[in-house]
């Protein structure tokens, strides 16, 4: 087969028609040298909208079908512009009403049964990508690209893990081969719904918020791709979120190691997952902005940029809770961490970062907010007895923390980054609550108050000169 690219368009690239139509421009000149899957997310905002109708149905508040309605006439608005073809516009017309519909209907059985499963709560959030990839493949077709719309439910065969669904590869790769090679091979750019999966028997799941970063890569990897261009709407991975530090600076290549480990504390452009399924058969990823196609963008890599050695980026993760398990009485009291991990996995937290103390005083972990009751209860009564005799003095949860941080993949040989960091938070008064080095030596992560993680993150930037131009010549 000829050269594959696999095109993933984000929320904000597929934001309305003028979006839609740009991100169909982009694919169309690629088209023009090799072949191009399309993958794409909802229109930005809409997984929010739908989730909070479902949560609404459930709680019998409002008519969750005012959203729906609302999201059915954005999409038909966003049609009328795209399509000029009478024919070709009705038929569109008719599948986003007929999609709506069936979710209207099913909010108001939600709604009736106040019952709101992982399944339906799946079901209802995957629509929006079933209705923008409907509009890219028109919008494709206006321009006289052959496109067909193609459901992932039918290609992405994942677990049954219905809301952070994990493809099952092997059958990814045999649904590809059957599925899309055939659509490929007869000059077809298949649009494909970013985010959704299905398991084995065809039960819609969806692969976690922000997935559709993890479809384009899985779909890569299936069809054995030349490269995947992740579209969205920063000129590509930056030193820092740019909503916290605004010169942040473009970083033209870096490894999957590297990326991985900015997705995993919170860079929000990738999908923690992204990377897995490509690094095995080094896959070159690039992100790149679709609103300035011009410029070249992030190119993830397995070597990255072999020169630059210590800091690379810092990142953040708000909304994270820390939980501490601690007293004097856990010295040397024999099983405790493992106690703790069995109970922290048994409600299948998602851990983010531990520390302990040397004088093992205290193991404290940071887990994401939402599952911080459930950990905490879990925890307590795996200890039950041993706070019952004071060997374990306390079980405690702190929700206003966050995590930062610091991520290089030659940081290894270069010494005191972790004392320059630390100065740098100390010269600003900002108080270190834990810290953490991961045995990657990738990154180096602390916790602070959730009031000072922008203070932190600009400080740390500031101290490794991240924002000044340095040599990045590739
Ligand atoms: P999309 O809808 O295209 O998937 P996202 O909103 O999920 O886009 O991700 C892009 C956003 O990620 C950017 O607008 C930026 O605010 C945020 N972001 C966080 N950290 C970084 C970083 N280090 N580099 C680039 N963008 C980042
Ligand atoms: N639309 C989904 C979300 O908002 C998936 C994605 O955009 O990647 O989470
Ligand atoms: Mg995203």
């Amino acid at each position: 087969m000829n050269r594959l690219q696999v095109m993933k368009f984000g929320g904000t690239s597929v934001g309305d028609a003028e979006c839609i139509r740009r991100a169909a421009e982009i694919v169309l000149s690629a088209a023009r040298e090799s072949a191009v899957l399309v993958v794409v997310s909802a229109m930005g905002g809409v997984t929010n909208r739908l989730i909070s109708a479902a949560n609404k149905a459930v709680a019998g508040q409002d008519d969750p079908s005012s959203e729906i309605d609302s999201l059915r006439q954005q999409h038909i608005d966003a049609a009328k512009v795209l399509v000029s073809d009478k024919s070709s516009l009705d038929k569109l017309i008719v599948e986003l009403e007929q999609i709506t519909a069936d979710t209207a209907s099913l909010c108001r059985g939600i709604s009736l049964l106040r019952e709101l499963t992982p399944k339906t709560y799946a079901t209802v959030s995957s629509v929006g990508e079933r209705l923008s990839a409907r509009l890219m493949a028109a919008s494709l077709r206006e321009l006289e690209l052959n496109a067909a719309v193609v459901e992932s439910t039918d290609v992405i065969v994942t677990d049954d893990d219905y809301l952070q669904a994990e493809p099952l590869m092997h059958e990814v790769r045999e649904r590809a081969a059957a599925v899309l090679k055939p659509l490929l091979r007869d000059g077809v750019t298949p649009v494909v719904t970013g985010f959704i999966g299905a398991t084995a028997d065809g039960v819609l799941t969806t692969l976690g918020r922000g997935g559709s970063d993890y479809s384009a890569t899985t779909l890569g990897a299936a069809l054995d791709g030349d490269e995947i261009i992740i579209w969205t709407d920063v000129d590509g991975v930056l030193t820092a979120d740019p909503r916290l530090v605004p010169d942040a600076r473009l970083l033209r290549e870096i490894s999957y190691n590297e990326a991985a480990e900015l997705a995993y504390f919170g860079a929000k452009v990738l999908h923690p997952k992204t990377l897995r399924p490509v690094v095995e058969a080094a896959i070159p990823v690039w992100i790149r902005n679709s609103f300035a196609p011009q410029k070249i963008g992030t190119r993830i890599t397995t070597e990255g940029h072999p020169t630059e050695h210590g800091v690379r980026a810092i990142t953040a993760i708000p909304n994270v809770s820390m939980i501490t398990v601690g007293g004097s009485g856990i010295v040397g009291v024999i099983g405790v961490a493992a106690k703790t991990f069995q109970a922290v996995a048994s409600v299948r937290a998602n851990v983010l970062l531990i520390s302990q103390s040397s004088s093992e005083n205290d193991i404290c972990l940071v887990v994401d907010s939402v599952d911080a009751a459930q950990t905490l209860k879990a925890l307590r009564s795996a200890f039950a007895a041993d706070l019952k005799h004071h060997d374990v003095e306390h079980i405690t949860v702190d929700p206003n923390i966050a995590i930062v941080a610091v991520v290089g993949e030659k940081m290894r040989g270069t010494p005191g980054i972790a004392g320059r960091t630390f100065s740098a938070l100390g010269k600003r008064g900002i108080n270190i609550i834990a810290i953490a080095q991961g045995s990657s030596e990738y990154n180096v992560s602390f916790v602070v108050e959730a009031g000072a993680m922008g203070d932190a993150v600009r400080a740390v930037h500031e101290e490794f000169e991240l924002q000044e131009a340095r040599s990045e010549a590739s």
